[in-house]
């Protein structure tokens, strides 16, 4: 059972998490570079920031829960399963510019 497992728990009405790093000098490179990062439940990914980061007593950046019946929620998330689970802010990025 993953970090966020623990952390959410089970919920099937959640589509996928993002990952969203505040600005500015609280963010460190580890946790900036992994902004926009999604994922679904179903991945059992922690972002590596939870893991990694480098600054003390952790950046101001947190994982944000998109639920399906939130706008892109559905789509979004098939698009994320496609890519094993995992898409990066670029991939989403494309994905939505179509
Ligand atoms: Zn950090």
């Amino acid at each position: 059972m993953g970090f966020l497992s623990k952390l959410f728990g089970k919920d099937n009405d959640i589509a996928y998490s993002t990952w969203h790093a505040g600005s500015g000098e609280d963010v460190c490179k580890k946790c900036k570079d992994l902004d926009g990062t999604c994922w679904t439940p179903e991945a059992d990914f922690a972002p590596p920031p939870m893991k990694d980061c480098t600054r003390a007593g952790g950046c101001n950046a947190r994982a944000l829960v998109v639920k399906m019946d939130e706008a892109w929620g559905p789509g979004d998330a098939e698009f994320i399963k496609k890519k094993g689970g995992v898409a990066t802010s670029k991939q989403m990025d494309r994905f939505h510019s179509g």
